[in-house]
């Protein structure tokens, strides 16, 4: 079995108490099995606290969040269970997050995720590196169609070249990346593989450009499930005008971990649209990037329903087609 991650992967601690969020709050926690038997059968103070905090929930448990925090989460920050019991008896979950497995049968790719705090730092400031690569023994058959996969792995590596693109800039790449998008699309469909031509394509986006509202694709996220009043109120603000270059870095973040999912569906278009909205968002809630990313995170990439909602608006609201998105990632204003 073929495992991927990037160079960094291995590296990631956890800051515990340096941490200025924490994946401890907000979050009700799904319970593994194990976890939750060994919980419920623990004597003492700490089993007494856990059967109280641990419910079932359509036949998952949960560790449910306790005036906005985990209910195990000490005042110095620490865990209870991991300092009464060591890092072993965490849950999956906690144990994993923020380390996510893409598992495809034959071979998983492994990646951190941009909501918590320390993981966005080390994504969005790495200098950009091709992942690594181990065999390990182990693995299943694949899971996926050959041809697909084929395809989508060659193309999410060209997408990857195109963002990192030195002599575009940030705005370019992105609007690229759409149209590249669209043509990767066809070569998924059976079509055939074509060289992309960036200067031609950038011809078409400036002619196909125009203008789209950035505060109407800020007032469809007000519309998605919120998890905390900091973000309702970011969405609220004025939209900032600024595209820094860090962006790059998070486009390849979401291009790295939901472009091969395409071989569920064959729908690569819109999972290029969700990339592309999901970078303008961020931009344009401003301040402290990747901070704000990291807060993005957390409130839709962890939510199914929200992602879903961009997913399907992707294609059916008028806010966010082709040539309004082009518009907007290129910064013309409306009139
Ligand atoms: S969000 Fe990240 S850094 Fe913060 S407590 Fe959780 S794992 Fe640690």
């Amino acid at each position: 079995m073929r495992i991927t991650k990037p160079s960094y992967f291995d590296d990631f601690h956890c800051i515990a108490s340096r941490c200025p969020d924490s994946c401890c709050k907000e979050w009700d926690v799904q319970v593994d099995p194990e976890a939750a038997a060994l919980y419920r059968s623990l004597p003492g103070p700490l089993g007494d606290r856990l059967r109280e905090v641990l419910q079932t929930e359509d036949g998952e448990t949960v560790m449910t969040i306790v005036d906005g925090r985990c209910p195990m989460w000490r005042s110095d920050g620490l865990c209870r269970i991991q300092a009464e019991l060591g890092e072993q008896a965490l849950c999956r979950t906690c144990r994993e997050f923020p380390r996510l497995t893409h598992d495809y049968g034959d071979f998983l790719e492994r990646q951190l995720e941009l909501s918590c705090p320390e993981a966005a730092r080390i994504l969005l400031t790495a200098p950009y590196a091709p992942p690594v690569t181990e065999e390990v023994p182990g693995g299943s058959e694949a899971e996926y169609d050959g041809e697909a996969m084929a395809v989508l792995k060659q193309t999410r590596q060209a997408a990857l070249a195109l963002l990192s693109d030195p002599l575009r800039s940030a705005r370019e790449v992105l609007a690229l990346l759409l149209l590249y998008g669209c043509q990767a699309q066809e070569a998924l469909d059976g079509g055939e593989a074509l060289s992309f031509d960036a200067e031609a394509a950038l011809e078409t986006i400036r002619e196909f450009a125009r203008p789209g509202s950035i505060r109407e694709v800020l007032d469809f996220f007000s519309g998605l499930e919120i998890l905390t009043p900091q973000w309702n109120a970011r969405l609220q603000d004025i939209p900032s005008g600024q595209m820094p270059e860090t962006v790059r870095a998070l486009a390849r973040y979401l291009v790295e971990r939901y472009w091969l999912q395409a071989v569920s569906d064959y729908d690569l278009a819109c999972r290029v649209k969700f990339i592309l909205i999901s970078c303008l968002v961020v931009c344009a809630l401003g301040g402290d990037f990747i901070a704000t990313a990291q807060l993005f995170s957390k409130e839709i990439e962890n939510n199914y329903d929200n992602v879903e909602a961009i997913l399907d608006a992707a294609y059916t609201s008028p806010i966010f087609t082709d040539d309004k998105l082009l518009g907007m990632l290129l910064g013309l204003a409306e009139s």
